[in-house]
């Protein structure tokens, strides 16, 4: 059993812990230099506020709407989720960070009976020991566990839990034929278009899909998702991004207890990130680095944030900040045996360069290294190697026949 666990309005929530004066009203957190809403209070949705509209448009309205605005902080929303997720580290199994706000863990053997009291507990611990309102949303698959949460925050209802399992097989199907297709976790609008040519609008439709063909006309990622909405769990360590943050994670091959092999796993993690950041054309203002070691009974979390006043998308910098911040963290015999790495407050790359040429940094350079010679032709640090620890087990690996020219098929004559 998966729980997601997200919590509510996140920014705006970390913005009332420090100024309760702003329960009840509508709220909402700008992004960086105040360009537009980045996160709204439901009173803030209720008022009509759209996300992403531009704070100057917004402005002269804000006194009639009664309406209040905050540039967004991520100093402290990467302290408050470091201590979310320290709570949630203890209280789940296998803690994996997704973005900033949310996590998937898995439900402790001896709550399984009772999953939804469970996450009850989950929710009030962490609002006795945080301050944040959370909404967990319990399944067999995470892409389930997704759709679990949004129920559970759409309907005041529930409490804040949504356990799917407790629905029945014909209520489900009423659910799902009434939710369209983006919806669900990784289903983007282009990707709802080309379902739409095919008469598949809504998730219970996806559903019903067959997986096999799905995967030779859509390929392997809409393929994982229709298993997933089927109860088939396919994990994934490149899990679909989410609108403000890009996360890459991964469990090692074999836990190490040498915090240089962690840094190194991290600082690879962190260029991987950073090439997904390039590719979207955006710069990030906070990143969040972790590490877990999960051996029953011996659990420990490490997870710590930088922040950038300048948001960048520069591997180096990225790099260096998440390693000086979790080096002094680790400790020798820890067995780590997972980490990862978020990276946070997204914006468009769109600083004008009008008087000094654009500093792209090494970033555009690794891109193209990696695009001719293989993503791990060369890094910084430790990550341009094949390292065993954290390095996917890819023993068996056949060349890239079609792609590289360095593993074209060899022919001997004679
Ligand atoms: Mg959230």
């Amino acid at each position: 059993m998966i729980a997601l666990i997200d919590a509510n309005n996140f920014f705006v929530s970390c913005e009332r812990l420090f100024n309760p004066r702003l329960e009840g009203r509508p709220v909402v957190v700008l992004s960086n230099n105040d360009g537009c809403v980045i996160a709204r209070s439901p009173e803030a949705k209720t008022v009509g506020v759209p996300m992403g509209e531009p704070w100057f448009n917004l402005a002269p309205r804000a006194r009639a709407l009664n309406l209040v605005a905050r540039s967004s902080n991520y100093e402290l929303y990467g302290d408050l989720s470091q201590r979310l997720m320290t709570v949630l580290a203890e209280l789940t199994v296998a803690l994996e960070p997704y973005s900033i706000d949310e996590a998937f863990g898995r439900v402790p053997e001896a709550d399984r009976a009772d999953a939804a009291g469970w996450a009850g507990r989950v929710r009030a611990e962490v609002a006795r020991r945080v301050g944040l309102p959370v909404s967990v949303g319990l399944a067999p698959t995470k892409t389930l566990a997704k759709l679990a949460n949004h129920g559970a925050k759409r309907s005041p209802g529930l409490n804040g839990v949504c356990h799917w399992m407790s629905y029945s097989p014909r209520q489900t199907a009423v659910i799902l034929a009434g939710l369209p297709v983006t919806e669900v976790w990784g289903v983007a609008h282009r990707t709802a278009v080309k379902l739409a040519e095919v008469g598949v609008t809504t998730v219970a439709e996806l559903r019903a899909c067959d997986a096999v063909r799905v995967r030779s006309r859509w390929g392997i990622r809409l393929a994982r998702t229709v298993l997933e909405l089927q109860g088939v769990a396919c994990s994934e360590d490149e899990s679909p991004p989410t609108q403000h943050s890009v996360m890459t994670s991964r469990m090692f091959g074999q836990p190490t207890d040498d915090p240089a092999q962690v840094l190194a796993a991290v600082v690879s993690f962190t260029q991987q990130a950073a090439n997904r950041l390039r590719r979207r054309g955006q710069v990030a203002a906070g990143a969040q680095a972790w590490a877990s070691s999960g051996r029953l009974g011996q659990h420990s979390w490490v997870q710590v944030s930088a922040v950038f006043s300048e948001p960048t998308a520069d591997p180096v910098r990225l790099c260096r900040a998440v390693r000086q911040a979790l080096a002094p963290r680790l400790q020798a015999g820890g067995r780590y045996n997972r980490a990862g790495v978020v990276l946070s407050g997204l914006s468009a790359d769109d600083q004008p360069s009008l008087l000094a040429p654009p500093d792209l940094g090494l970033g555009p350079v690794l891109d193209r290294c990696h695009r001719r010679f293989g993503d791990n032709a060369v890094g910084l640090g430790a990550a341009g190697l094949r390292h065993p620890a954290f390095a996917m087990r890819q023993e068996l690996l056949s060349g890239r026949y079609t792609t590289c020219w360095n593993e074209l098929m060899k022919v001997r004559a004679g």
